[in-house]
């Protein structure tokens, strides 16, 4: 426990309760409830008595249907599934299972908290691959990271921190470097529902030993109902099959109400949701750029800002919350400290707010 440290996040979220109507740019979860509807599914799954354990792998119901998607939309045949208590909880299964102590596992930095401090808890070690300044998927870093104790490369498309999604052709070239090692990719893409410019690529198009997570915290805002899946092809079912078996004395089960809710969810349009992300992501983008070298982010809710000359993001921060507006230091996701994480997951009155405070106090 020494070698992990209490969420940076956290401890801001924390602070924001003691300030008084903060521009709160800091947690990453949308601000927009669960659809009516599927709140209605809910509650008439727990009225008619779906409040036991379910299977450990799901739901027969939510697992069919993953099964099912998985199948159309990377082709596999009889793909295994697995049902989880957020996409946090696949993370932990499936480093559990796969990181020995020694083994390394190569991240691209910035990177989201929670791969670091599994990493360390296992005894595995993180190769950090630098992502800086235009966090695209560093290729050839990737490629020169890899030894032979490389067990694993996590690619998260669209992005946390970064909110930036990878294009095909790179996700590609790292597909073909996984393939060339035999190495297993984790793709968390937690947020492949919010990618404002076109589609968002999977590296399970290209290279079948892919543990694919995605959830329903984010996309339906649910982030409290705790429930996600892995997918992968019959090639990593031995994977799935541990993962399950660590299921059994972890977690159990993901919430049984919530399952039946996911099934709905799965049929659920977003579309309006990610409109009115896209418009955010551009009230962030436009009103920052002419001050701050900041990426376009291409999805998530977020944007990496570098931090004004002069300063480091800590600095920076610590100005900007003095000035009521809740951002996050990059050393909390990176190796680095030279930019903040805006999280524009709020109505778009504070965003106008926050952007308004950060550009006063970008000099
Ligand atoms: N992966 C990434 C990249 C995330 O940003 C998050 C949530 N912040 C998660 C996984 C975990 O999400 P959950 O456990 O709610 O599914």
């Amino acid at each position: 426990m020494a070698k992990i440290d209490s969420s940076g996040i956290r401890k801001v979220f924390a602070l924001a309760a003691t300030l008084e109507d903060p521009v709160n740019f800091s947690i990453g979860q949308p601000d927009f409830d669960v659809p009516e509807e599927l709140k209605q599914v809910a509650i008439k799954a727990i009225l008619a008595g779906h409040n036991k354990y379910s299977q450990t792998a799901g739901d027969c119901s939510l697992k069919e249907k993953i099964t099912a998607w998985a199948q159309m939309r990377f082709g596999w045949e009889n793909p295994a599934t697995l049902v989880t208590s957020g996409v946090s909880g696949a993370l932990l299964l499936a480093f559990m299972t796969l990181i020995d102590p020694g083994d390394e596992v190569i991240i691209t930095d910035p990177y989201f908290v929670m791969y670091k401090h599994l990493v360390n808890l296992l005894g595995g070690k993180c190769v950090f691959v630098d992502s800086y300044d235009d966090f695209q998927l560093p290729v050839e870093k990737i490629s020169d990271s890899i030894t032979e104790k490389t067990k694993l490369i996590v690619v998260n498309s669209p992005s946390n921190p970064t909110g930036v999604v990878y294009s095909s052709e790179q996700i590609q070239a790292v597909a073909g470097i996984a393939a060339k090692n035999g190495i297993t990719v984790l793709a968390d893409e937690i947020y492949e529902t919010f990618c404002y410019d076109g589609a968002c690529a999977s590296i399970a198009d290209y290279y079948p030993k892919t543990l694919v997570m995605r959830g329903f915290s984010k996309s339906y805002a649910m982030t409290g109902w705790r429930v996600a899946y892995v997918a992968a092809h019959r090639c990593l079912a031995n994977v799935i099959e541990e993962m399950t078996k660590l299921q059994q004395y972890t977690f159990v089960c993901a919430p049984t109400p919530f399952q039946k809710a996911a099934i709905a969810a799965m049929d659920y349009d977003v579309r309006p949701f990610v409109d009115s992300y896209r418009e955010k992501r551009d009230l962030v983008y436009n009103g920052l750029k002419d001050r701050f070298e900041i990426i376009k982010p291409g999805g998530a809710f977020y944007a990496f800002v570098k931090s004004p000359p002069g300063t480091d993001a800590t600095g920076f921060c610590e100005k900007a919350i003095a000035n009521n507006v809740l951002v996050i230091p990059g050393k909390v996701f990176s190796e680095k400290d030279t930019h903040f994480r805006i999280s524009y997951a709020t109505n778009n009155e504070k965003i106008r707010q926050g952007v308004d405070i950060l550009r006063k106090i970008s000099n």
